[in-house]
């Protein structure tokens, strides 16, 4: 994987990057007011029809000017219930309803308007309709616009797990409307600022330093700075998801700061702490084993724990879980391999890495000082 060079500044206009992947790339598009720009769907649309899926928050903000950029094609839509309780296969069901009611073929392009619960579920009836149809990505989150709209992993939860249930299905093209941000709450924002400070993490320093100035312009809904920080984010993704498609290395650097941020969600409750909101604390405490390891300076830890910060978000676990608790849901996550714990710790800024032998005391100690 290529380390990327100086932070580029992007202009607020369209500007697109592309995900490589032989037959399956595609690209993905960021600037403002691209939601009702046909330039952007057309070329991605073999067919004549389209589905759009999205839910009953999204929709009033956005379909209609969705709708524009699709003149021309027969349009269809299904507006889901909105939040993570509905990504399951009930809801999922109601999307297959509604391509059998519309007669769609093969030929039908489904896209997906909004946050990552939608993506993720339009782009699992995607893959699984008819054996597998096109679709297009437009995130309206930023959690969404940086991260779960590029890279291809669909799918839904289970009563027994989250994303248990999926499929891997790459979209034909992405297209970030920043303009969609405003009015998105801040919270939601920090907790996209989450997975964007981590991709500075796990392999690009220079975008860590760019953020260190510009989380604030971030946070104020700079379009400058937003495209910016969107489009050097999927360059990360697209760099990451580009070496290993179906997470048999590499990609599994993706997951820093998730181990602990998955104790800390399943722990409280899911949907008491935002995804994003754990993965900031989940940054702050790979950052801090990593100090006790002997790996990180102190220094960086500080400028980690900052940033996280800086970005609105939490840096403090929950006290009200104890460290058995913690051990245990750290040992269900998916990063547990014939039974070792495996976890993504950093080197340094910009320098992370999947390790098999962490020391349960060490960890124990972590997670003691940081309860604070
Ligand atoms: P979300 O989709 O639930 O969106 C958060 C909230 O914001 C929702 O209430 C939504 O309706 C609302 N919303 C969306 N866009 C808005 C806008 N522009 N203005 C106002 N409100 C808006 O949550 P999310 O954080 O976008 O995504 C989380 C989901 O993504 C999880 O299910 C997670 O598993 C999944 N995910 C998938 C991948 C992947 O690789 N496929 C990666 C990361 C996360
Ligand atoms: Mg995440």
């Amino acid at each position: 994987m290529g380390a990327l060079g100086p932070v580029s500044v992007s202009t607020a206009e369209r500007q697109r990057l592309d995900v490589e992947l032989g037959e399956r790339s595609y690209p993905i598009y960021i600037g403002r007011n691209l939601l009702s720009d046909p330039a952007c769907y057309r070329p991605y649309i073999v067919g004549e029809r389209v589905m759009i899926v999205s839910n009953e928050t999204v929709a009033p903000l956005y379909l209609d000017a969705l709708r524009a950029g699709l003149e021309g094609f027969e349009i269809d839509q299904v507006i889901l219930p909105d939040g993570e309780r509905y990504k399951d296969l009930t809801t999922l069901n109601h999307i297959f309803d509604a391509l059998l009611e519309r007669r769609c073929g093969r030929d039908v392009t489904i896209v997906a308007l909004g946050g990552g619960v939608v993506g993720d579920m339009a782009g699992f009836a995607a893959a699984c309709y008819q054996r597998g149809v096109p679709f297009i990505q437009v995130p309206t989150t930023l959690l969404a616009q940086v991260d779960s709209s590029v890279g291809g992993k669909t799918g839904v939860n289970h009563p027994a797990g989250k994303n248990m249930i999926g499929a891997f299905h790459q979209p034909r093209a992405v297209i970030a409307d920043t303009a969609t941000l405003e009015t998105l709450s801040e919270r939601e924002l920090s907790a996209g600022l989450a997975e964007v400070i981590k991709y500075g993490l796990i392999s690009d320093r220079l975008f860590f330093d760019w953020l260190e100035e510009k989380v604030p312009a971030l946070r104020a809904l700079d379009p400058v700075a937003l495209a910016t920080a969107i489009d050097r984010s999927c360059q990360n993704k697209a760099l990451i998801v580009a070496a290993d498609e179906r997470e048999s290395g590499q990609r599994a650097l993706l997951n820093l700061g998730h181990s602990f941020g998955h104790a800390i969600e399943a722990g409280t409750g899911y949907g008491t702490w935002l995804h994003g909101e754990a993965v900031g604390v989940g940054l702050v405490m790979a950052a801090q084993l990593s100090e006790r390891l002997g790996w990180l300076k102190p220094v960086d830890t500080a400028r980690i724990q900052d940033l996280v910060a800086c970005a609105g978000l939490p840096i403090v676990p929950p006290d009200s879980l104890p460290s058995e608790r913690w051990l245990e849901l750290m040992a269900v996550d998916k990063k547990v391999q014939r039974g070792r714990l495996r976890l993504v710790l950093l080197q340094g800024i910009g320098a992370a890495l999947l390790t098999a032998d962490v020391d349960a005391g060490q960890l124990r100690a972590t997670i003691a000082a940081a309860q604070r």
